[in-house]
């Protein structure tokens, strides 16, 4: 396909931040173009857990999800694309000790104030809702009904679909080499097929967004960190709904995948930082020894298979989202850790606020890019799944 040599807004990244932002900007009118340097998806979207919560322990995670959370309820809607869907089957945090049970019940606390019907059960109420799980050891759970799950591979084909009746193109197998710019202000982007010209250059390449970012100069602590998961053979739907999630077992997280039933989930070994994405014995041997101490009856399930992928890690776990000061045009949506699936929806409205508007209803300032610099890190946001 033969490429644009102008458009209104580069999207530099065709992950789900960087297709979601392109569907904003062309829903508001914005001619788009997204770049992509292998095909959409291929990075951290396809390779991630599926789990989409609102259980996190600070204001302003909270209040995104809260928002992401009605835009994923209604995403087949919105795209015309009703293959999609949104399995609202719940989080559930097993809890082994009394300090796990204070500190989420603290959080709890602060989810019910914005909304979020997420409370502290008892083992019993635990087993009632995973019928499967090894309570023996089980102190309390915390449990919210309205997290979800969700199938990235539809999320990103109903994304394309949506961008092909917009003013919007993607291409695929495209290299972003260079941000061309004149002083301070951004002109486009230089790739491995021609120059595009845009004043507005939005870098969505999360674990890669340091790259381009070297390139100007700039330095955010955006590090790329190698995690793995795995998915087993499907069975009986729905034996497993929501996201399982224990600390005390390797930090695993669990749940049936939403279209074949089979479980995906991962634990919290990660490597890096690195570029290098074999998978690893280890975390095989560390996934199963895991998964079975909180449901026994896995042992019986095999392992079909198991892939690596990058979580784009911040000093806090929190992304880098927002304008940036040095060049006038360029805009940052990266390092998103191991939650960028679920925070998308909003994420990428308030990025597409601040560029079409200067500002958002949603608290952005929470992911200003240079609040590393100032020293003011966010509390430390949880990444599992
Ligand atoms: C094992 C694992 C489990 C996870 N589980 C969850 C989960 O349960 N829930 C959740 O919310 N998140 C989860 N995540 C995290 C989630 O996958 C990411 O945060 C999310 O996919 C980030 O999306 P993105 O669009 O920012 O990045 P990506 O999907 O990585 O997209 C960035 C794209 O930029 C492209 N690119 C890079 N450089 C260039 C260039 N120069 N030119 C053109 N294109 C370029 C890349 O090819 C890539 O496709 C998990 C991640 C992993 C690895």
């Amino acid at each position: 396909m033969k490429m644009k040599s102008k458009a209104d807004v580069v999207v530099v990244g065709g992950g789900i931040i960087g297709l979601f932002s392109a569907y904003w900007l062309a829903k508001s009118g914005e001619e788009v173009v997204v770049i992509e340097k292998k095909y959409p998806g291929s990075g951290s979207t396809f390779r991630c857990g599926t789990g989409i919560r609102q259980q996190f322990g600070d204001y302003a995670n909270i209040q995104m999800m809260k928002k992401s959370v009605e835009i994923w309820k209604n995403l087949g809607e919105m795209l015309e694309f009703p293959e999609f869907k949104f399995a609202q089957t719940g989080y559930l945090f097993l809890l082994y000790s009394d300090e796990e049970i204070e500190s989420f019940s603290k959080n709890v606390r602060l989810q019910n104030k914005y909304g979020i019907p997420s409370r502290i059960i008892t083992p019993e109420e635990a087993r009632e809702i995973v019928p499967l799980i090894d309570i023996s050891e089980v102190k309390a759970a915390s449990w919210n009904p309205t997290d979800g799950k969700a199938n990235p591979f539809l999320a990103v084909r109903g994304l394309l679909n949506a961008l092909k009746n917009l003013n919007a193109e993607v291409y695929p197998y495209t290299e972003v080499k260079e941000i061309l710019h004149r002083g301070n202000e951004v002109k486009g982007v230089k790739t491995s097929r021609g120059e595009i010209r845009a004043d507005i250059i939005l870098n969505a390449t999360n674990a890669w967004a340091k790259i381009l970012n070297e390139k100007l100069g700039l330095k955010f602590p955006i590090e790329p960190y190698k995690h793995q998961a795995v998915i087993t053979e499907p069975f009986k739907y729905d034996e497993i709904k929501p996201m399982v999630i224990s600390f005390k077992y390797g930090g695993a997280y669990l749940t049936q995948e939403v279209t074949s039933g089979g479980v995906i989930g991962g634990i919290d070994l990660k490597y890096g930082p690195t570029w290098d994405l074999t998978t690893t014995y280890k975390f095989m041997r560390e996934i199963a020894k895991n998964f079975t101490h909180i449901i026994p009856a896995l042992k019986y399930i095999p392992l079909i298979r198991q892939w690596a992928g990058y979580y784009a890690e911040t000093p806090d776990h929190n992304a880098v989202i927002g304008k940036v000061r040095e060049y006038d045009g360029y805009y940052i949506a990266a390092g998103f850790s191991g939650h960028g699936f679920m925070l998308a929806p909003a994420a990428t409205k308030g990025i597409v606020d601040i560029i079409l508007h200067g500002k958002s209803d949603l608290p952005m300032d929470f992911y200003d890019p240079y609040r590393f610099e100032r020293g003011e890190l966010r509390e430390q946001a949880i990444q599992m799944g």
